[in-house]
C-alpha cells in the first residue's frame, strides 16, 4: 500500500545542507504495524513527513495507494491526506481553546461531513476509546495520557487507512504510554495500518516489523519476534 524507492530528502540552507533521507526504499503493506527506530537525528521525522504527506521528496519516488505522489503540489497531498491518514505526534497537538468533542470533530468538519453525521462519529469513538464522560473539558484539564487518547480519538475519527505516529508516548509515564499503544494495538487489530517513529524499545514491540534507521539510510528491517528472541539471546 507504501511503497519508496531511493528516497531522498536534502535540506539546503545557504551555508549548509543535511542528507536527511539517502536512497530509502522499503514497503509498508496494508494491515501491517511498524516501527521506525534510529538515534537523534537520522530522519525518522523526515521520513514520517513524507510518508504522511506533509512534505515532497528532493529525489526518489513514493507510492501512496499504488499511486505515485512524490511530484504532488501541497493541495494534491492534502486531499489525499485528509482522507486517508491520521496523525498523533509527541506533543498531542490538541487545540486548547476547544473543547475534546469539538478537538475530535475538527477533522470530519474539513471533510464535509453533516453534524448529524459528525456527531454520531464522534461519539461512537469517544466511547470506543472510553472518554466519554470527558467530552465537555478542555485538554488543560485533563492528564497527559487523556489528552493523549483525544488525539489518537481525533486521528481516527474520520477512519483512515493509515495512522502515523511520531513519538505517541514521548510524553507520557509508561502506564499511559501502554493505554496508548494499547489503542493503537487495538485499532490495529482492526485493520488500520500503523507507521509509528519511537525511542522506545518498549514501544516497538508491539509492531510487527522494526525499520531501522541509521544516518538517513535504513540498516536492517526485522520482524518483532525474531528481534526479541535476538535480545533475548544476546542477555544470556
Ligand atoms: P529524527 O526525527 O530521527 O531525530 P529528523 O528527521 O528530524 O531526525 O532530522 C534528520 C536530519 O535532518 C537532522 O540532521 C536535522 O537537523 C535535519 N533537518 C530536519 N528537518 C530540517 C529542516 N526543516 N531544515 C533543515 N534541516 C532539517
Ligand atoms: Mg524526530
Amino acid at each position: 500500500m507504501i511503497k519508496t524507492t531511493d528516497l531522498t530528502k536534502v535540506f539546503r540552507t545557504e551555508e549548509v545542507e543535511t542528507t536527511a533521507l539517502n536512497q530509502v526504499s522499503f514497503e509498508i503493506n496494508e494491515g501491517e504495524f511498524v516501527a521506525i527506530m534510529g538515534p537523534s537525528g537520522c530522519g525518522k521525522s523526515t521520513l514520517l513527513n513524507i510518508l504522511g504527506l506533509l512534505d515532497n521528496p528532493t529525489d526518489g519516488q513514493y507510492f501512496f495507494l499504488g499511486t505515485e505522489v512524490s511530484g504532488y503540489s501541497e493541495k494534491q497531498r492534502a486531499n489525499l491526506r485528509k482522507k486517508n491518514i491520521g496523525f498523533v505526534f509527541q506533543n498531542f497537538n490538541l487545540i486548547d481553546e476547544l473543547s475534546v468533542y469539538e478537538n475530535i470533530e475538527l477533522p470530519l468538519i474539513y471533510l464535509g461531513y453533516s453534524s448529524s453525521e459528525r456527531k454520531k462519529r464522534v461519539e461512537e469513538v469517544l466511547e470506543q476509546m472510553q472518554i466519554m464522560h470527558r467530552k465537555n473539558h478542555f485538554p488543560l484539564q485533563l492528564s497527559g495520557g487523556q489528552q493523549q487518547r483525544v488525539a489518537v480519538c481525533r486521528a481516527v475519527v474520520a477512519k483512515p487507512h493509515i495512522i502515523l505516529a511520531d513519538e505517541p508516548t514521548g510524553n507520557l509515564d509508561s502506564t499511559h504510554g501502554d493505554e496508548v499503544m494499547n489503542l493503537l494495538e487495538d485499532l490495529n487489530k482492526n485493520g488500520t495500518t500503523i507507521i509509528m517513529v519511537t525511542h522506545s524499545q518498549r514501544d516497538a514491540s508491539y509492531a510487527q516489523r522494526i525499520v531501522r534507521l541509521f544516518d538517513g539510510q535504513i540498516v536492517t528491517e526485522d520482524k518483532t519476534t525474531e528481534f526479541v528472541m535476538t535480545s533475548m539471546a544476546d542477555k544470556k
